[in-house]
């Protein structure tokens, strides 16, 4: 049998389906492929090898027994530290939650066991989805499989390193400022962050909550439209879920693989031209831009006059949600407890407990954020990013009156060497330059290979309106349909 690690998860559902191959067998191949190259790549905190296997002996006894299987039944999926899982270690890339393991599974996790997937284990990230490297987490940076030597972005680099490293043909990440798309563009791999609310944020360790969106990561547009099917839709556990249908994505991702995008309207944004960014990247943009035309998309010249203020806005209200949401990490309710010897009050082990157990950035968001939210100084930082977000959500909309969807690169730069961002936070903010304004919009956006530079991938990011995934996912195959998929070196 041909090596299954290198099989999309919609092949690898086939050969189960029919009976080609069991669950147990492909999760082993996959186990075995982490254990000959995780050493090296490091896109995993924790496997879970029993607990996989445990879950693919039930989808090869369903099978036995005649049962029906969904589309991606037995097919091995990677999740981020930032979910729930129910007995497994869940740290969120930091040492204040070392050795927790959740009493519950998150919803994400729940849905991804309901459609018959095999979770791995969970995979490496930023401290708690902050940063865009994988170099902030307390466990050591992930790197990026086509140069172990240059990160695979973040935070969820471990995620989209799994799938360029064959760890794992699917993957989970959140996505608060482009923690999906940048790791999947500098990887070569596809991610997808769905309509804020379109996928649950219950059991998702909150960073930013009125940002955070979990959602699918892949190596082909279908594999990550039919793994945002089986997460998406309404719960009833998030306050913030949107009680409607997920938009028919993996239909759309169908529809676009035939190449045909006549009368699709793609929106250039004016100040995304290409200020910023390298030539390399722009060039294999622009080159990505006119196969699409080619493929009958019409280009429309739109402006957003107000989306350089993004990451000003962006780093205003993440870090000031951040400081509310850390709160909680106080040494008693989980996790590391530090100075508990009887000489301390419980103010000293709160405060020797966090010291201790956040690293540098996420101790400069709480500050950034307490302060930001401070009596005398809300109106004019929190409360002036928030009209800000106001007329970013405006710019989409007039946007969105003349296109049907719009396009940019995905990151401004390819994979970076480690240590070379990491002295000057600003300078690590940069990468998600293009990514933020859908976040504070809260419309879907999904990066897809579209070339390389310096040997290096590139992403193309795609960005639709609120409940308008499919949008996405319809243009990005078809781009898919004319790049293909990029193949890293061999490790
Ligand atoms: N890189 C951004 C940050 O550091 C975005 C992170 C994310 O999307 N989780 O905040």
């Amino acid at each position: 049998m041909a090596d299954v690690t290198r099989m999309t998860a919609t092949e690898i559902a086939a050969l189960i389906a029919g009976g080609e191959a069991s669950a147990v067998e492909v999760t082993q191949a996959h186990l075995d492929r982490i254990a000959a190259v995780d050493d090296r790549v490091h896109a995993f905190l924790h496997v879970d090898g029993d607990g996989a296997l445990e879950a693919a002996r039930a989808v090869d006894a369903k099978r036995a027994a005649g049962e029906e299987l969904g589309p991606l039944a037995g097919v091995p999926v990677a999740v981020k530290d930032v979910l729930t899982t129910k007995g497994v270690p869940t740290t969120v890339g930091s040492k204040i939650l070392q050795g927790w393991r959740p009493p519950y599974d998150s919803t994400i996790v729940r849905r991804l066991r309901a459609a018959g997937t095999v979770m791995l284990g969970k995979t490496n990230m930023d401290e708690f989805a902050m940063g865009s490297s994988t170099e902030y987490s307390a466990y050591g940076p992930t790197g990026n499989p086509w140069d172990l030597g240059r990160i695979p972005g973040g935070s969820g680099g471990g995620s989209s390193a799994a799938l360029a490293a064959y760890e794992a043909p699917l993957a989970i990440g959140s996505d608060t400022g482009g923690s999906i798309r940048q790791p999947g563009a500098v990887t070569g791999t596809v991610g997808a962050k769905p309509t804020y609310g379109g996928t649950s944020r219950y059991g998702l360790v909150a960073f930013s909550s009125s940002l955070d969106t979990p959602g699918p990561c892949a190596r082909t547009v279908l594999d990550a439209a039919l793994l945002h099917e089986a997460i998406g839709g309404h719960d009833w556990r998030d306050s913030t879920s949107i009680p409607a249908p997920v938009p028919d994505v993996v239909a759309a991702a169908r529809a676009g693989a035939t190449g045909d995008l006549t009368g699709v309207r793609l929106g250039l944004v004016t100040e995304f031209s290409g200020e910023g960014a390298e030539p390399g990247v722009m060039a294999a943009f622009r080159d990505a831009v006119d196969a699409l035309t080619k493929l009958g998309a019409e280009i429309v010249e739109v402006s957003c006059p107000h989306f350089q203020y993004a990451l000003p806005a962006y780093y205003l209200i993440a870090p000031s949600e951040c400081s509310s949401n850390l709160a909680r990490f106080d040494g008693v309710r989980f996790g590391l407890r530090v100075g508990d010897d009887g000489a301390h009050s419980l103010e000293e082990v709160m405060s020797l407990t966090r010291d201790a157990g956040f690293g540098p950035e996420v101790k400069r968001r709480i500050m950034l954020g307490t302060y930001a939210l401070s009596s005398g100084y809300y109106d004019a930082y929190y409360g002036q990013a928030q009209k800000v977000r106001t007329l970013i959500t405006r710019d989409f909309t007039a946007a969105f009156e003349q296109a049907d969807v719009l396009i940019s690169p995905t990151t401004p730069f390819v994979a970076f060497p480690f240590g070379s961002r990491t002295s000057d936070p600003y300078q690590m903010y940069l990468a998600d330059l293009f990514t933020i304004p859908t976040n504070l919009y809260g419309g879907p956006g999904i990066s897809v290979p579209c070339g390389l530079s310096e040997g290096l991938p590139v992403g193309l990011q795609i960005m639709a309106p609120t409940m308008a995934d499919d949008r996405m996912y319809r243009v990005g195959a078809a781009l898919e349909s004319v790049i293909g998929t990029l193949t890293p070196p061999e490790l």
